[in-house]
């Protein structure tokens, strides 16, 4: 069957994710089965600008699917966030007849795609690629199961030394303005407290767990710390406990970049794949400005303005739960 569209573009951009090659791998064959040609284009909106782009056959992603970062690269591009930077890119698309993009990134990412499918009148759908899981409407984002494993498996091994010297463990967590990859990472390591920018008074929260802790005579543990909840990330907050209870021998502990990469999950390689697939359906069905997200297993679109703007909750169950699990 003939489509309206024939050649699709595909970029990452913002932070890389785990996954993101099994999204880009999943893109590139759903589309190549619809008889839809892909242009692969390298380093986000500064290689679409700047015009660096390679048609994709099937055999460019093969054996990708197992690989952390992107095999397209990614990049924050100030230029894109500008009329003309955004012109310079319509322009590029013209040449090279791309008449659609499928962006794989955050909520920039997202504000940029929709910015740039406003103003050209260019059909845009995005996937989800961050560790972060803040977009709204999406249960998942490609990369998150990964990276929560990646932590907890830190956590795990701090763990073991913290027990040892009977030390407490402050260790700092990605997640831009979120705390899931916290909350949740601190549920599965077993920790002691998070720290994270949704719940506020940080000492009520510490007091809590390390008070519960101290009367239960723990006298090692672990808090997870989201690294935008206090000024001053992990480090703050141990002086904050060193303060309140002089007993403990604190550490700080910066997991940093390395929560971003690794081999991605089953999970998160079905999940990419999944929404590759979808990503494509998405621009042969006609739909626009859509991001695609997972709720309760199935497949959604959802208006790429609303995944932006509205603002994810953390499950007021899970935060109980590491309540009641820390003491
Ligand atoms: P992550 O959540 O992993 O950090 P992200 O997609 O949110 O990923 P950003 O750095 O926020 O990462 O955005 C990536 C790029 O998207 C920016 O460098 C910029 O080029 C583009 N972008 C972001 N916001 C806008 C905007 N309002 N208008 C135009 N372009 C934008």
């Amino acid at each position: 069957m003939e489509y309206s569209i024939k050649t699709i573009g595909v970029l990452t951009s913002g932070g890389d994710a785990p996954g993101m090659n099994a999204a880009i791998r999943a893109v590139t064959r759903a589309a190549l089965a619809n008889g839809i040609r892909v242009k692969a284009i390298f380093h986000g909106y500064n290689g679409l600008m700047a015009g660096e782009i390679q048609e994709f056959t099937t055999q460019d992603v093969s054996g990708i699917i197992q690989r952390g970062g992107t095999i397209l690269k990614s990049a924050r591009s100030k230029e894109f966030m500008t009329l003309e930077g955004r012109q310079k890119a319509y322009e590029t698309m013209q040449r090279e007849q791309i008449d659609a993009l499928i962006v794989i990134g955050g909520d920039g990412s997202f504000s940029g795609a929709r910015l740039f499918a406003q103003e050209f009148n260019v059909p845009v759908v995005g996937i989800p690629g961050t560790i972060d899981n803040d977009l709204w409407g999406t249960d998942t984002t490609v990369g998150y199961d990964t990276a929560l494993n990646t932590i907890m498996d830190c956590v795990d091994k701090l763990r073991d030394t913290g027990t040892s010297h009977e030390r407490l463990f402050l260790v700092e967590i990605m997640g831009r303005d979120a705390g899931f990859l916290t909350l949740n990472a601190a549920i599965a390591a077993g920790a002691e407290a998070a720290v994270i920018p949704e719940r506020t008074a940080v000492e009520t929260q510490i007091e809590e767990a390390i008070g519960h802790g101290r009367r239960k005579h723990k006298n090692s543990g672990i808090v997870l710390v989201q690294e935008h909840a206090v000024p001053g990330g992990a480090k703050a907050v141990g002086e904050m406990i060193e303060k309140l209870h002089p007993e403990y021998d604190t550490r700080v502990t910066i997991l940093g970049h390395l929560q971003r990469g690794g081999s991605p999950s089953a999970f998160d390689r079905i999940v990419a794949s999944r929404f590759g697939c979808a990503a494509v359906q998405a621009l042969i069905d006609e739909q626009r400005s859509v991001m695609v997200g997972l709720q309760n297993g199935e497949i959604v679109y959802v208006p790429l303005s609303k995944a932006i703007k509205e603002k994810k909750d953390i499950k007021d169950d899970k935060w109980r739960a590491l309540q009641v699990l820390s003491i």
